[in-house]
């Protein structure tokens, strides 16, 4: 049955792209296009030099705006870190957490991930958590301890923690490749995150898929029980691509 309890939610992470005379421009078209999609929280992860003019673009329009990653710490020498008071202090709602692509290129471990997690809700700013295989490990059949071991120190943040956070299910083999997991593949995947969380005493957190979606898949992947919107990269840098996903 399609998910009629828990709004939706489609978040764009820029990931490093974007200057100032383009954000312009795309955050323009979302400002106006933005009545298209009434129903579905739509946000933007914008790298962090821009967020201020994110804000001063996005103010009182519908869409709200957050960072691609966040310190586990809350301050001090730390140096090119910025803090989730600092977010907070950009009218920040959102935190990407735990992005397989820090995860990759950073080491970013598991405990990391549910650290900065913490470290956002500390300063009301919604984690998304970020979780998903290889394409080795999904080869293997591991995709679901994988996903369960990603989850466990983030679960053990508690309830009341949990059911204030966003997970973003993203398959690795999937983000940026144009290969997107089928609905009922990624259905699967979300019905055992959604039985974690459940386990965890949140079963309404909000559960995003994201590798791949554009306007022409995003439908599809909505129409599935346990998909509570995504997570768009590539696609989230034309405001019209992005709205149609919102839309759907
Ligand atoms: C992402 O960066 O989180 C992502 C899902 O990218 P893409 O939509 O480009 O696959």
């Amino acid at each position: 049955m399609v998910n009629t309890s828990r709004k939706r939610l489609v978040i764009g992470n820029w990931k490093m792209h974007g200057d100032t005379a383009f954000n312009s421009e795309l955050l323009a078209g979302l400002r106006t296009g933005i009545a298209e999609a009434p129903h579905c929280d739509v946000a933007v992860c914008v790298p962090f030099p821009y967020l201020y003019q994110t804000r001063s673009l996005l103010d009182g329009s519908g869409v709200s705006w957050g960072g691609q990653d966040v310190s586990e710490h809350e301050k001090g020498a730390y140096t090119g870190e910025v803090a989730a008071a600092m977010l907070a202090d950009f009218g920040c709602r959102w935190a990407i957490v735990g992005h397989s692509e820090r995860r990759a290129y950073h080491g970013e471990s598991d405990a990391a991930v549910a650290a900065k997690a913490a470290a956002a809700l500390a300063s009301g700013i919604t984690p998304v958590v970020c979780v998903g295989e290889t394409l080795q490990e999904q080869e293997s059949g591991r995709a679901h301890a994988v996903i369960e071991r990603q989850l466990d120190p983030v679960l053990a943040l508690g309830a009341d923690a949990v059911s204030r956070m966003v997970i973003a299910y993203e398959p690795v083999w999937a983000i940026g490749t144009g290969l997107t997991a089928t609905p009922e593949q990624a259905q699967a995947l979300h019905a055992l995150i959604r039985k974690r969380l459940q386990s965890a005493g949140a079963p309404q957190a909000r559960i995003l898929y994201g590798g791949s979606v554009k306007a022409s898949n995003a439908a599809s992947l909505f129409a599935m029980p346990d998909i509570d919107g995504a997570l768009v990269g590539g696609a989230s840098l034309a405001a019209s691509e992005f709205l149609s996903i919102a839309a759907a």
